[in-house]
């Protein structure tokens, strides 16, 4: 499990390297709401002149998150379409390992604030029901502008959570 290319083989052109690798890799922390959907995948070219690797192209894992708002999980691709990464290589006949480079793009690629849908309406903060699946008689904020401000997103997220764990229990 890593991402290993040997600079002795590269032709001076330069050489196109792709495949696959488990997430397992990604190192994801058990019990996160992050789960692996599919492998992580690479598409590179590879180039290694006067010792220097140089190494460009796409790396990718498809991911589940949950959402941020409603807490329903969903599948999104991740990654990075201008990796690049630059290595010195001292003895061309080393292994060059690149895992971790692309373990690290793919991680800082994980959206800090994930959502099912950019319109994601989110749980109703006073009975917990999702409400992108159904309506539910509460009274809902008459001003609706609060979509906007992240702020109180949050607020509503987190009311939202404990009408559903009390719902659960
Ligand atoms: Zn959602
Ligand atoms: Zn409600």
């Amino acid at each position: 499990m890593a991402i290993l290319i040997e600079p002795w083989r590269i032709p001076e052109e330069g050489k196109d390297m792709a495949g696959e690798e488990p997430a397992a890799v990604l190192d994801l922390e058990p019990g996160s709401h992050i789960t692996a959907d599919g492998p992580i995948v690479y598409a590179l070219h590879l180039q290694c002149v006067s010792r220097e690797l140089i190494v460009r192209g796409k790396v990718g894992c498809r991911l589940r998150f949950e959402c941020s708002r409603c807490a329903e999980t969903f599948a999104l691709e991740v990654g990075e379409t201008d990796f690049f990464a630059e290595r010195a290589v001292e003895n061309v006949h080393d292994t060059v390992d690149l895992t971790d480079e692309v373990r690290e793009t793919i991680i800082l690629a994980f959206p800090s604030y994930p959502l099912c849908q950019p319109a994601c309406r989110g749980l109703c903060v006073q009975c917990g029901i999702n409400l992108n699946k159904e309506r539910c008689g509460c009274s809902q904020p008459a001003n609706e502008s609060w979509t906007a401000l992240s702020g109180l997103d949050r607020i509503e997220v987190r009311n939202g959570r404990t009408q559903k764990e009390k719902i659960k229990k």
